[in-house]
């Protein structure tokens, strides 16, 4: 089945080669490999070969994990590969997976190719049983450490291998705690750890009738499918249609021996930052917590300290960690992110990438790159998103409210966020089901959480940090995030919460700042971001300063280099950019708002817009008309409507081409509606009082109405048909450019017929639209040329192309119709009735009215490109359906050869900086930045 996306993700093949290796040792890849090894896997292999002390290990890849799940088992061989890769990684560390004494504990974790935080599982510990356990605690002289591991190993495999609800084991954990008077889990010692381990076995005993697997192979293998599987998890789904992550891709599995942050206090664990992951600029970001696990930092639990803090806890490993940190920078000369453990004053390293970021982040760390030297102007380019740009263009606070916040939080994913407080996932969505915004409020958020995450407008939660679950998660997904308000008092089964003295119940409106970090009460109007300020002047200089009056220090700083580096990378991008940019707009200030926001023309004045409201009636008068002279004169009462509204037009377009499309929509839109109409006919008759012109109304719409009205009497068919009325409109686009010329203007008209299927059509049509300038132009004495195109967006018209092209001196691609002709969807219609189960099947990853469907709709504007230009080498081509601004289908459409996009004004900046990417990025698909 076709991918829409396939171009730009590049989706594997379905069944691969059983034959192939599946297993990599982390020494035989590279960073490039993320489609094989998932994004974790390539980067540890990188590590490893750059030297860095990484834990041994493998990774088996995501071809295994597209095998297992298309087959729903293992590929041949691949049990004995991994004991292969288990043994020279057993003789490596010295130890045997699981052994009585001295045991090899290995990590499983999964790892896509687009990194989904928190979505999919790991298990760590394994090899630990009741046998393993002593040894494990002999060696490493702690045995409280050996109980917590293995009282952890079955928690997390209870979970996720096998899929026993979290909470049995929290619960417990908290009534150990409980029962012993302690506040955290460290406060435990040996023989409740054991009981702990005991109360643990019991619990998988009572829920899934068998033992906890005393076989340390056993426990790989379930853990190694339970990864496979847990990419088709319903949340694992969730995110990857939020983010457009195809469905087939597959996770890799990491294998790695255990290291351990939580032997005591010269241990530890910790994720750090390149660089200040908010804004780009050089330094010491991340956060560390002593005697813990990996998962321990992510996850919120306890509180950790600067990494700063190191430098005195552990100088050695901090030293290191730096120079790594440095060495990684300058290997990918971008910010990266990295999760690190100490094992009792030895450093290890887990995992890097290439840092995640907020779309302010991802601007100015470009611009920061650049200016440190570090990367040019072509390489920031390619390293920010028309979808980062989007969310710049936010809305945010008006600070001149001058309502105080009721908490502060810690700032993780910008934006201005209002709604009615909820307090859990479902709730929230329920919610939102009722066209409720709302913003979820947790202590803490953990995946179960995603389905609330994905409709609440913001995210607020009173515990931890930046790199949080809720803060990764939602600065992934673009939401407005806020946590670590730790003055919140929630209390989720009451449904509220409480902040100095201060009650905020279910349903109250708050808002949240994910800016500044600030929590209100009530609604906080908004005003629009400084960035679409600045883009709004169209560059003028001193709109590039906020209003400092009114904006606290920090907030100005931060808004005016962001402002900066945006106007920066969009100056860079037009310098560069070969496609053009124009713009769908249908009157005179949608016009001078696309001008300003940087359109060079309007791709798309679309004429039936103008005949709505109160002119309705004209047009109805047109259709109802029984003599000529009755044509004649509802024709003239709509020519100077039509004339000024195209005066005002080229007014704001001076000088810039001005593409006006004829009228296009099925007459009957114009009409009564036709049971409200036959009703009200049928009542009068009823009471004897027949209305004579209902009744002739009745009758027309009768004999307009059409079962298919999406293909039946529109377009240029409408043209042909109803006589006069291209006339009309064509006289009124050359008249208002004569006067517009006469009053020392430049008009650039140009004439498009929509809806062609064949070349007949448009010849017939170009010659009245040719009779009627010639007539304007010998009547006037003035000569504007006037340019004749057609739309292509049916599939008769592209497979036509060359003949059409014999009476069209421009195309331009409406790629609404064309898709919905390709596909034989009703555009109408299928998004809300079937799409979401398309989308939940993985037939396509978009919508394909939103990003064009490369391989059919594509095909079609290729072939007419091609044959279209063949006939006519001059032929000018352009796209004006919605996908002329969506990012990904801009970079097709500059593949494709077009010569300029068109879209609706808001997102002419977005398309500009997709055209400046695709100029850099080449034409082989292209940096993905996700
Ligand atoms: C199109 O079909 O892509 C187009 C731009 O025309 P409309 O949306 O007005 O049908
Ligand atoms: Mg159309």
């Amino acid at each position: 089945m076709s991918n829409p996306a396939r171009g730009s993700h590049g989706t594997p093949d379905r069944t691969p080669d059983p034959a192939r290796q599946f297993v990599h040792e982390f020494a035989e890849g590279s960073k490039e490999q993320k489609r094989l090894l998932g994004g974790k896997g390539a980067n540890l292999a990188e590590m490893t070969n750059l030297g860095l002390p990484v834990p041994p290990g493998f990774t088996i890849s995501t071809e295994a994990c597209r095998y297992y799940l298309a087959e729903g088992r293992e590929p041949e061989g691949l049990a004995q590969e991994v004991d292969r890769h288990l043994a020279r990684l057993e003789a490596e560390r010295g130890k045997q997976l699981g052994a009585q004494e001295d045991p090899l504990l290995v990590s499983v974790r999964s790892g896509a190719m687009y990194s989904m935080p928190g979505m999919m599982d790991t298990v760590l510990d394994i090899g630990l049983h009741d046998g393993s356990v002593a040894g494990l605690a002999a060696e490493s002289g702690d045995e409280r450490f050996a109980w917590d591991s293995y009282r952890r190993l079955i928690q997390m495999f209870g979970k996720t291998v096998l899929g026993i609800d979290g909470r049995l084991f929290d619960d417990a954990l908290e009534r150990m705690k409980r029962d012993r008077g302690v506040t955290s889990d460290l406060g435990l010692g040996v023989s409740d750890l054991r009981d702990l381990v005991a109360e643990h076995k019991a619990v998988v005993r009572d829920r899934t009738g068998r033992d906890f697997p005393q076989d340390p192979r056993e426990q790989l293998d379930m853990a190694i499918r339970a990864v496979f599987e847990s990419w088709n998890t319903e949340r694992a789904r969730a995110y990857r249609r939020q983010e457009r992550i195809p469905h087939d891709l597959g996770t890799a599995v990491n294998v790695m021996a255990m290291v351990y942050g939580n032997l005591g206090p010269n241990s530890g664990t910790g994720v750090a930052f390149t660089r200040d992951p908010a804004t780009g600029r050089p330094g010491v970001y991340g956060d560390y917590l002593t005697d813990a696990q990996g998962e321990d930092v992510v996850a919120g639990i306890r509180n950790t300290v600067a990494l700063q803090e190191l430098e005195h806890i552990d100088k050695r490993s901090y030293d290191e960690l730096l120079r790594i940190m440095a060495l990684l920078e300058e290997h990918y000369k971008d910010l990266c992110d990295i999760e690190f453990t100490i094992e009792r004053g030895k450093l290890w390293m887990l995992q890097t990438r290439v840092g995640k970021r907020t779309a302010a982040a991802a601007f100015q760390m470009a611009v920061q790159l650049v200016d440190d030297g570090v990367i040019d102007l072509d390489e920031a380019l390619r390293r920010v998103t028309g979808a980062q740009l989007a969310h710049l263009m936010f809305p945010q606070f008006d600070k001149s409210s001058g309502t105080a916040p009721l908490a502060h939080g810690v700032p993780a994913s910008p934006g201005a966020a209002v709604g009615a407080a909820v307090f859990d996932s479902a709730e929230a969505v329920a919610r939102r089901d009722r066209g409720e915004r709302v913003i979820l409020v947790r202590q803490e958020t953990n995946p179960d959480d995603l389905p609330g995450m994905l409709v609440a407008e913001g995210i607020l939660t009173s515990r931890g940090g930046k790199t949080s679950h809720a803060a990764v998660v939602a600065r992934g997904m673009g939401k407005t995030c806020v946590v670590g308000a730790d003055a919140l008092e929630i209390d989720t089964g009451r449904r509220r919460f409480t902040v100095h003295g201060a009650e905020v119940r279910e349903g109250d409106v708050i808002s949240v700042d994910g800016t500044t970090g600030a929590v209100y009460r009530g609604e906080i109007a908004v005003v629009p971001s400084p960035v679409m300020r600045d883009l709004q002047s169209g560059g003028r200089p001193d709109t590039a300063r906020p209003d400092t009056a009114r904006q606290d220090a920090a907030g100005a700083d931060g808004a005016a280099a962001v402002v900066h580096a945006v106007r920066r990378l969009m100056r860079h991008a037009d310098s560069v950019a070969r496609l053009g940019v124009h713009a769908n707009a249908d009157t005179p200030q949608d016009a001078e708002r696309a001008r300003r926001l940087g359109a060079r023309g309007i791709g798309l004045c679309r004429t039936e817009h103008m005949f709505l409201g109160e002119r309705r009636h004209y047009v109805e008068d047109l259709i109802l008309a029984e003599t000529g002279e009755q044509q004649d004169k509802a024709l003239d009462a709509l020519l100077p409507l039509q004339r000024d509204d195209f005066a005002g037009i080229f007014e704001a377009m001076n000088d810039l081409p001005v593409t006006i499309r004829l009228i296009d929509p099925p007459l009957h839109e114009f009409l009564p509606d036709l049971t409200e109409l036959a009703v009200k006919v049928a009542v009068a008759r009823e009471r004897g009082e027949p209305d004579e012109d209902d009744e002739r109304l009745l009758q027309a719409v009768r004999k307009q109405h059409e079962r298919n009205p999406m293909l039946g009497l529109r377009g240029v068919r409408l043209g042909l048909v109803v006589p006069g009325l291209v006339g009309m409109q064509v006289r009124a686009i050359a008249e208002a450019a004569v006067a517009h010329k006469r009053a020392g203007g430049t008009p650039r008209p140009e004439v498009m017929v929509p809806l062609v299927g064949g070349a007949e059509e448009l010849e017939l049509l170009r010659a009245e639209i040719e009779a009627v300038l010639a007539d304007v132009r010998a009547g006037s004495g003035v000569d504007v040329p006037i340019a004749i195109g057609t739309m292509i967006e049916l599939p008769r018209a592209a497979l036509t192309a060359g003949r059409i092209a014999g009476s069209a001196e421009f195309f331009s691609f409406g790629t609404n119709d064309l898709t919905q002709t390709t596909w034989g969807f009703s555009r109408d219609d299928v998004e809300g009735e079937f799409f979401g189960a398309y989308l939940d099947k993985g037939i396509f990853t978009v919508s394909p009215f939103e990003a064009i469907d490369e391989e059919g709709v594509g095909r079609l504007i290729e072939i007419a490109v091609a044959e279209g230009r063949a006939a006519r080498p001059g032929l000018v081509l352009g796209v004006c359906g919605e996908h002329g601004g969506d990012p990904a289908s801009v970079r097709f459409f500059d593949r494709a050869g077009l010569d300029y996009v068109s879209c609706s004004p808001y997102r002419v900046p977005i398309a500009r900086l997709e055209a400046g990417r695709a100029a850099v990025t080449g034409h082989g698909g292209g940096s993905d930045t996700r």
